[in-house]
């Protein structure tokens, strides 16, 4: 019996929860995780405060930019001065180690399970914590990839040796004219291989991990499945949150866990099959592994 624990009132609480969701992880059939940008944001990879100044100040104050998300976003003049600061964003939330211990704590958990990673991030960050690269499927794209702006070809290039040229290289914001990427096939600039609109290039290792996922899913069919969402904010909720309620709901032997910092909610019709955990995913993983059942 799982009970409905949408807040924690008590440390007991908490701790019956956590104690129902290791019981899960070491019984299930399956566990799939479903990671959005609050588990990285709990690795360490904030994307505003201190961590942003430390390394964009000059943007800060040029354009009064705040925070990664939105300076993604921000329409710069030149292509010198747009890969100044991409470069410098993927350099460092996909080329730099990652902060802390929640990727490898998460493995931990994981590791001898038969589990599979649906994300929207695209950090590497479980590549890089040595989760199964054929037990992942990143949706959305990935910073260490370059694609053509206009998706002239479906295919991806490795970014990693020109973004480090370009962090070498910079000057007052902006990268040399000779280091721009330009598509080999039609000569349109070279993008960032991310979800942001219809360009989106989907190449042949995220349709092979579309498909390895899909045929977990089908392998697993009426099995009990723990479903274990982490930090899914209410951007894309169509990819990972509304399909494993769905999942969940249609197969009665599965059970939904979810934690996240913001308040979760979740329908009604299977809460009872629901363990919520309102905390830092870092200090609740580190809670999690010390639970002796
Ligand atoms: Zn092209």
């Amino acid at each position: 019996m799982f009970l409905k624990k949408k807040i924690i009132k008590s440390t007991n609480d908490y701790w019956d929860s956590l104690k129902e969701l290791k019981e899960q992880i070491e019984n299930a059939d399956a566990i799939i995780i479903g990671a959005g940008a609050g588990l990285s944001t709990s690795a360490g990879l904030e994307y505003g405060g201190k961590r942003f100044y430390d390394n964009f100040s000059d943007f800060a104050e040029k354009y009064g930019l705040q925070d990664m998300y939105s300076a993604g976003f921000y329409p710069f003049e030149t292509l010198k001065e747009y890969w100044g600061y991409w470069s410098r964003h993927i350099y460092l939330n996909r080329y730099q180690a990652i902060p802390n211990r929640v990727y490898d704590d998460l493995l931990s958990l994981v590791k001898d399970k038969d589990y599979f990673v649906l994300t929207t991030n695209v950090d590497h960050c479980f590549q890089k914590a040595g989760f199964d690269k054929k037990r992942l499927f990143y949706t959305q794209g990935d910073y260490g990839l370059f694609q053509c702006s206009k998706a002239c070809h479906q295919k991806t290039y490795d970014n990693e040796e020109q973004i480090k040229a370009m962090i070498e290289t910079q000057k007052d914001m902006k990268i040399p004219l000779e280091l721009i990427p330009y598509c080999p096939h039609c000569g349109a600039p070279m993008t960032v291989n991310l979800r942001v609109d219809g360009t989106f290039v989907q190449d042949e290792g995220w349709y092979n991990a579309s498909e390895r996922y899909n045929e977990f899913l089908r392998n697993h069919d009426n099995d009990h499945i723990l479903f274990l969402e982490l930090g899914v904010g209410n951007n894309t909720p169509a990819i990972i949150k509304y399909p494993f309620w769905n999942m969940t709901s249609k197969n009665k032997n599965t059970v939904y866990a979810c934690i996240n910092y913001s308040e979760i909610y979740y329908p009604d019709q299977i809460k009872k099959r629901t363990i919520s955990i309102q905390n830092d995913i870092k200090q609740v993983l580190v809670d999690l592994l010390s639970v002796q059942l």
